[in-house]
């Protein structure tokens, strides 16, 4: 145990709340985690954990609005206010009652344990510290604090052994590097590409969580630029081209946006993702096939399963584009009405970053947004000739195109 200031204002006084009730109650309770990791780091957590030798059904009768939840990994979540915490009980790794697959991949895990054996069952040194509140300790049985100190990411226990116990681990790896600028051990970083492969055997909506903390935490800039030189990219999205300009432009956008408070969706980037599969079909579609988006969409799903809604925005999205681009004089005030007028108006900037043919006309909307009526009008009226005939050319194509590609607006 060590003495260690962590500063009042990087603490939750719902997660407190938490453990003084849990004490009152004659059980052990401990912040641990990431809300530990980064209040030793100087930054406040944007949640907290708390890890108590209290049984999960017990947790759940001593507060009122508490929940076990989780199948693989069953906790508790109990509400204060807005608050959720997150409550589990003292694990241990090494059981009978912890079930592996053949490549020795924990299945399920409900091994109750010690306090010091739960924090060997945690993945990284500096994610398996405890603060005790009453004391204002932290308790360190793994080295975690020397790690923070000198800024490294490393497993307890064996690398190998723990990426193959559970293939998400590589993922957090990557994501807490560059979240914390902490150098990950070469030990993970040479069996990134051999846990890649194995991310197939995780249930795609777990992977869809992670890709929400990988890219939608202000990292997603510095992270995907480390991804998309391993085979994690294509394990997660096969169909991406994972040195597309666009994507890095969005991540580095949806950064920027998290920093200025400007809101943001999962369905924006799974757009961008998904963006040059969607075109590849659209052109090669023939009557009689399904429809590309949707096709797009369905063999995205067996790897990061994305929810119907966030589908659905991307698809609206992609189907804003020729729209903004044709610029269709009769339809200009229903398109920039649309619900997703803003959304495709973005997409289409970040497109005319890498596409210069794109400039002049994301720049028309840019201009059009803000102009007065009289101008609009104008506007309109002195469209370029070639997106006139462009145009032309569309309608006479139109026939070619699938029933529904274009009826989203
Ligand atoms: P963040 O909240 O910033 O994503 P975190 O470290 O708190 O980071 P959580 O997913 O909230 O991550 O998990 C809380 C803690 O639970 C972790 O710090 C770690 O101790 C443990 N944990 C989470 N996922 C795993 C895992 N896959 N393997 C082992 N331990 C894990
Ligand atoms: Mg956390």
């Amino acid at each position: 145990m060590t003495k260690h200031g962590i500063k009042e204002k990087h603490l939750d006084a719902n997660a407190l709340k938490v453990i003084a009730e849990l004490n009152a109650n004659g059980f052990q309770a401990f912040l641990v985690g990431g809300c530990v990791r980064d209040a030793l780091c100087g930054e406040r957590p944007k949640d907290f954990d708390v890890a108590t030798n209290a049984p999960l059904e017990k947790i759940s009768k001593i507060f009122r609005r508490a929940r076990i939840v989780g199948r693989r990994f069953p906790i508790v979540h109990v509400r204060y206010g807005r608050d959720l915490i997150e409550v589990s009980t003292f694990r241990q790794s090494m059981s009978d009652n912890v079930v592996h697959d053949q490549q020795g991949m924990i299945l399920r895990d409900n091994a109750f344990g010690t306090l010091q054996e739960d924090a060997f069952r945690r993945d990284f040194s500096v994610n398996a510290l405890y603060y005790d509140p009453n004391t204002n300790e932290i308790i360190d049985y793994v080295g975690g604090l020397k790690d923070i100190e000198e800024k490294r990411l490393r497993f307890i226990g064996e690398t190998k052994v723990r990426l193959a116990e559970d293939p998400v681990r590589v993922l957090r790896a990557l994501r807490f590097g560059e979240k914390l600028g902490f150098t990950v051990e070469k030990k993970i970083l040479a069996l990134v590409d051999d846990t890649a492969k194995r991310l197939d055997a995780v249930p795609p909506a777990r992977l869809f969580d992670e890709f929400l903390k990988l890219f939608l935490n202000g990292y997603g800039e510095k992270i995907w630029r480390k991804m998309r030189d391993t085979k994690l990219a294509g394990a997660l999205f096969p169909s991406c081209n994972p040195q597309s300009p666009l994507v890095l432009a969005a991540m580095r956008n949806t950064d920027e946006r998290i920093k200025g408070g400007a809101s943001i969706t999962p369905g924006f980037l799974v757009a961008v993702l998904l963006w040059e599969d969607y075109c590849a079909r659209k052109n090669e579609w023939q009557p009689g096939d399904e429809d590309a988006a949707f096709m797009t969409l369905k063999d995205q799903q067996s790897f990061v399963a994305v929810p119907r809604r966030f589908g659905s925005f991307a698809r609206e999205v992609w189907m804003t584009q020729d729209r903004l681009i044709n610029r269709s004089p009769k339809s200009i005030d229903r398109v920039s009405a649309h619900k997703r007028f803003r959304a495709g108006y973005d997409f289409l900037c970040l497109r005319a970053e890498s596409e210069p043919e794109l400039k002049e006309c994301a720049d028309w909307w840019t201009n059009y947004q803000t102009a007065n009526p009289e101008n609009k009008l104008e506007m309109i009226q002195t469209l370029p000739k070639d997106v006139k005939k462009k145009r032309r050319k569309k309608r006479t194509n139109k026939a070619k195109l699938p029933e529904n590609s274009e009826q989203a607006i």
